[in-house]
């Protein structure tokens, strides 16, 4: 049987939990991998991932602080990679032998909001946050057809080179064309309807932090999604106040990003091996007393 020699490279590296999620797909989907964790700096990344693919590997995961680096080692990419400038999934093509980049992050967000049943995002979406994993979700969010979606962040300035690198989709007459635009936009926009979905997208530490969000138009919001993730039996700062918001709507549903970690790790293992994993792990499957 083939091993699949697979790992996941950053700085730093051992809080990862990817060797542990792709360890339990290819346990139950009986193939054999070999998956590490390999700490690297920037100097001597690219000489890193070209060593790995040359030693036999077949596809390595991206992690801070490499993801927009690593394009510099590799020969192609996708769309998304094309369009979000960053990447976290690398393979070697079998048939050409190059390496080519893709994302996972932003397909593994909307399985997330779907199994956590946040099915209707439609409605005008807001996103908390600009850096990296803001940018990875957007225009996968755009492909779901919301009617806007809004970016807030708190270093202003830094949302409207963001903004800029999402125009309008051009699908058809059926779908709405979903304009991204800075929360400034949003708000001053007379048609502005108030949102229905929110996503933390960023790294903020405290609850406080997100006390501002309470003066924006977050009456209707149902939908309260955080990239970050908590370990067993704690909750992140995002989830703590969205948990304490009395928005009065009803059926508020209330995530941490763990759903979205092991999506984007599926869609990674699947890229590679060809095989849907099964993609029911929880927490206590991978965190450690
Ligand atoms: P970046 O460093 O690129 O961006 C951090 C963002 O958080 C910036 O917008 C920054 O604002 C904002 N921020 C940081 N501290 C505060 C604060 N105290 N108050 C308000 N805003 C703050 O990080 P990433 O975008 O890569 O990651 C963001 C989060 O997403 C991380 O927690 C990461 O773990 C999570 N993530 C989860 C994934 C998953 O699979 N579940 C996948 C990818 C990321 P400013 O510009 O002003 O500094």
């Amino acid at each position: 049987m083939k091993t699949y020699k697979l790992g996941v490279v950053g700085d730093p590296i051992n809080h990862s939990l990817s060797p542990k999620i792709h360890n339990l797909f290819a346990k139950r989907a009986n193939i054999k991998i070999e998956y590490e964790p390999y700490h690297v700096l920037t100097s001597n990344l690219d000489s890193f991932i070209r060593d790995f693919f040359d030693d036999g590997g077949s596809g390595l995961n991206v992690t801070l602080p490499h993801k927009i680096d690593c394009l510099n080692s590799v020969d192609d990419f996708s769309p998304i990679v094309k369009k979000i400038g960053a990447a976290n999934t690398l393979t070697r093509l079998s048939d050409t032998n190059q390496i080519f980049a893709d994302s996972t992050d932003g397909m593994g967000l909307i399985k997330g909001l779907m199994e956590a049943n946040i099915n209707e995002i439609k409605s005008d979406i807001l996103i908390l946050g600009a850096g990296g994993a803001a940018q990875s979700i957007i225009h996968d969010l755009q492909t779901r057809f919301p009617r806007v979606i809004a970016i807030a962040n708190r270093t202003k300035e830094k949302v409207k080179p963001v903004v800029s690198r999402f125009p309008p989709l051009d699908y058809d007459n059926l779908h709405p064309n979903t304009q991204v635009v800075d929360i400034e936009t949003y708000l001053n926009e007379r048609d502005s309807q108030g949102f229905r979905t929110l996503i933390n997208a960023t790294s903020a530490k405290e609850e406080l932090d997100f006390k501002w969000c309470e003066s924006l138009p977050i009456k209707g919001v149902t939908n309260f999604y955080d990239l970050s993730y908590s370990k067993l039996g704690e909750t992140t700062p995002f989830v703590n106040w969205a948990k304490n918001q009395d928005i009065g709507a009803k059926g508020k549903i209330v995530r941490d990003g763990f759903g979205m970690l092991i999506h984007q790790a599926a869609l990674s293992f699947e890229i590679w091996t060809g095989i849907k994993p099964d993609t029911k792990i929880t927490k206590a499957e991978l965190f450690d007393e």
